[in-house]
């Protein structure tokens, strides 16, 4: 699938074209924070096919302290308008990304809820989706949209 976004004021972009997950809504606490919504909408994508656009000197990363364990939460965002920019996670071959930079989402969907245990009080999950208290696994391969 051939996907592309950009930030809120274009500086930064990319282009992916490998597989691309459904829409994972997560609600835990340090996600909604980071993008300031009820619930950040993430894409897990083939990191092999990604590729930025733009001046890339104008991603700014952000790593919140570790809970757990390793990996870091690691935020990237764009340094003039401060929208949420994808994050390569390490190792893992995945990129991951919030729905709401893409140009087109007109293929994604909300498959999973994930940290259903620390949801806002006011959202109510309306869908039929299956709810995670916390993470739950990787997608598996008949989840991935192509
Ligand atoms: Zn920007």
């Amino acid at each position: 699938m051939d996907l592309s976004g950009h930030c809120l004021c274009g500086a930064v972009g990319f282009r992916l074209s490998g597989w691309v997950s459904p829409v994972q809504a997560c609600h835990a606490e340090r996600c909604r924070r980071a993008t300031g919504a009820l619930f950040s909408p993430e894409v897990a994508a083939s990191a092999e096919a990604f590729e930025w656009v733009g001046d890339t000197d104008l991603i700014a990363s952000y790593e919140a302290p570790i809970l757990h364990a390793p990996p870091a939460y690691r935020r990237n965002f764009c340094k003039i308008c401060g929208s949420p920019l994808p994050v390569l996670l390490d190792g893992a071959g995945i990129v991951v990304l919030q729905a709401g930079v893409l140009d087109d989402s007109t293929a994604l969907r909300v498959f999973r809820h994930a940290f259903v245990d620390q949801k806002s009080a006011c959202t109510v999950i309306a869908d039929t989706a299956p709810q995670y208290p916390l993470q739950p696994p990787p997608p598996e391969p008949d989840e991935i949209l192509i």
